[in-house]
C-alpha cells in the first residue's frame, strides 16, 4: 500500500513539473523548447542505472532516449514513447492556471495532463522503478520522450525514426491514447488504439477576375465561387468503409444491437449517424468510417470596393487507413464538381500522409490485457482507432506494431475526455497516474521477462 502511494506521489510530482515546464508547441520551429522537460527527465533518471541520451533536431527541440538493455538479443524490444510538448491554451476558459500544475482534491490540472504528459510521466516512473529494482530483462526496454508531436513530429519521433533508426529500433511501440474505461454491462471496456487516420491536408486557391465593387453584375467573384466550393466540400459524402478496429470497438460497447448493426454497415452508417441524438457518437461513427473533409480556413478579398480575384481555402482532410493520397485528391475534385478547374490544389509540406494500422493479434496485446485486467478486474481491452494523429504512425509505416494505451480510473467520466483533449480545464486524477505507472511496470515484467 505504501508502495502504491509512493508511485502515485512520484508520478504526480513528475507530471506537475512537466506541466510547469510549459513546452508549448505552436507549430513554429522556435516554439516547444522541449529541452526543459528533457532536462527534467534526465535528472529524474540520474543515478537509477538507466542509460540516457539526448537528441537535438533544432535548437531547443530535444528528445530523450533511456534504455534498460535486455540480455537476449532475440527477445522482443519494447519502446514506450511519450511526447513532452503541449498545444497552446486560451487561458480565459480555464478555472485554474493552465501551467500551474495545481493538485486539487486528487486531481492535477494543466495543459498536457491527459495529452500526454500523464503517460510521459508514468512511463518514466515505471522505467526508473524497474531500473532501481535491478530489473534485468531478456528483452530491451526503451523509454523515449519526444519533441514536436503536436506539430506533426518531424522534429521528434519522425526525426529519430529517419535519422537515428538504430536508437529507436523496436519490435513494439506503445504511446497515446486509450485505456479510458467505458462502462458496459459486462465490465469496463478499455480501448487500445491500433490505427489512425492520415492527415492529408490541402490548400485550394480559387481564381476570379478583379473588378469594381460598384458593378457586381455578371462578374467573376472568387469569393462567391469559393462559397459554393466550400458548401460542396461540406456536403460531400465519400463511400463508407468499415475497418475491423471500428467493428470490434463498437461491438464491445454493447449498444442496442440494431444500432450496432447499422453502425457497422457501410450502406447504413451515414444515415444512422445523421439521425442519432448522441452527437458525439455520431461524429465518431462518421469519422471512423469515412475519409472526412473539413474546410476550416478561408482568406480572400483585399478591400470592400474591389471584387476579389483570389481566395485561399484550407481543407483538413483525414483519410482512412488504406486510402491513398491520389484517392484523396480524386475525392476532393469529385466534391468540387464542375468548379474543380477553377481551383489550384496544393499540399502543405509533409501532409501527404496515409493512415496507419497495426496488427491486432500480437503477444503485446495479450500482455496488455493481462496487465490491465489485474489492476482493473473485469475490464476488457478492445482494439480501437483514433481519428486524430499520433507519433505511432512513424513506426506503423515501418511495419512495427504501435498501440495507444494507458490506464485510467473511473473518477473522471469517459465522456469528459474528448472535451479535455486540446480543450479547456485539462486534468487527470492521481489514481489514474498510479494505475498507469503500475500497469507499465507489470507489463514490462510480463512482456520483457
Ligand atoms: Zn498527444
Amino acid at each position: 500500500m505504501r508502495d502504491e502511494q509512493g508511485i502515485e506521489a512520484e508520478a504526480t510530482e513528475l507530471l506537475q513539473t512537466l506541466i510547469r515546464n510549459r513546452c508549448v508547441n505552436d507549430g513554429t520551429v522556435a516554439s516547444g523548447q522541449e529541452t526543459r522537460s528533457v532536462s527534467t527527465l534526465e535528472a529524474y533518471f540520474n543515478g537509477a542505472g538507466v542509460a540516457c541520451e539526448r537528441y537535438t533536431s533544432e535548437p531547443g527541440r530535444e528528445s530523450l532516449i533511456a534504455r534498460i538493455e535486455g540480455s537476449d538479443p532475440k527477445a522482443p524490444r519494447l519502446l514506450l514513447m511519450g511526447h513532452t510538448d503541449v498545444v497552446p491554451v486560451s487561458p480565459d476558459g480555464w478555472k485554474r492556471d493552465p501551467f500551474g500544475g495545481e493538485l486539487v482534491d486528487g486531481v492535477v490540472w494543466g495543459r498536457g495532463a491527459i495529452d500526454m504528459l500523464n503517460l510521459t510521466s508514468t512511463m518514466a516512473v515505471a522505467t526508473r522503478r524497474l531500473a532501481k529494482d535491478g530489473f534485468r530483462p531478456r528483452g530491451t526496454l526503451i523509454y523515449l520522450a519526444v519533441a514536436d508531436e503536436e506539430a506533426g513530429g518531424n522534429l521528434g519521433a519522425g526525426y529519430l525514426v529517419d535519422r537515428r533508426p538504430e536508437m529507436v529500433k523496436a519490435d513494439y511501440v506503445i504511446t497515446e491514447s486509450g485505456g479510458v474505461p467505458i462502462p458496459t454491462r459486462d465490465g469496463h471496456v478499455l480501448g487500445v488504439t491500433v490505427g489512425e487516420k492520415g492527415a492529408n491536408w490541402r490548400h485550394l486557391t480559387v481564381a476570379g477576375t478583379p473588378g469594381h465593387g460598384s458593378r457586381p453584375f455578371r462578374t467573376d467573384n472568387a469569393l462567391v465561387t469559393a462559397a459554393i466550393i466550400i458548401q460542396r466540400i461540406a456536403d460531400y459524402r465519400p463511400a463508407a468503409r468499415i475497418l475491423d478496429a471500428w467493428k470490434n470497438y463498437i461491438t464491445a460497447l454493447e449498444l442496442d444491437p440494431e444500432l450496432t448493426a447499422a453502425l457497422v454497415d457501410p450502406d447504413r452508417v451515414w444515415k444512422t449517424a445523421r439521425d442519432m441524438d448522441n452527437a458525439a457518437l455520431a461524429r465518431e461513427a462518421h469519422a471512423c468510417t469515412h475519409t472526412t473533409f473539413s474546410p476550416n480556413v478561408a482568406h480572400g478579398g483585399s478591400k470592400v470596393n474591389v471584387i476579389p480575384d483570389r481566395v485561399e481555402i484550407q481543407v483538413d482532410i483525414r483519410a482512412l487507413p488504406g486510402i491513398t493520397s491520389e484517392e484523396v485528391e480524386a475525392m476532393l475534385k469529385e466534391a468540387m464538381g464542375d468548379l474543380a478547374d477553377r481551383v489550384t490544389i496544393d499540399t502543405p509540406p509533409n501532409r501527404r500522409r496515409g493512415g496507419s494500422l497495426s496488427t491486432i493479434d500480437t503477444p503485446l496485446m495479450r500482455a496488455l490485457s493481462r496487465a490491465s485486467g489485474a489492476l482493473m478486474p473485469g475490464s476488457t481491452v478492445v482494439p480501437a482507432m483514433t481519428t486524430g494523429g499520433t507519433d505511432a504512425r512513424f513506426f506503423r509505416w515501418k511495419g512495427i506494431p504501435a498501440y495507444g494505451f494507458g490506464l485510467h480510473s473511473t473518477r473522471i467520466p469517459y465522456t469528459e475526455y474528448p472535451i479535455m483533449f486540446h480543450g479547456h480545464n485539462e486534468r487527470v486524477d492521481t489514481e489514474s497516474l498510479r494505475l498507469s505507472a503500475m500497469m507499465w511496470e507489470a507489463l514490462c515484467r510480463d512482456f520483457l521477462g
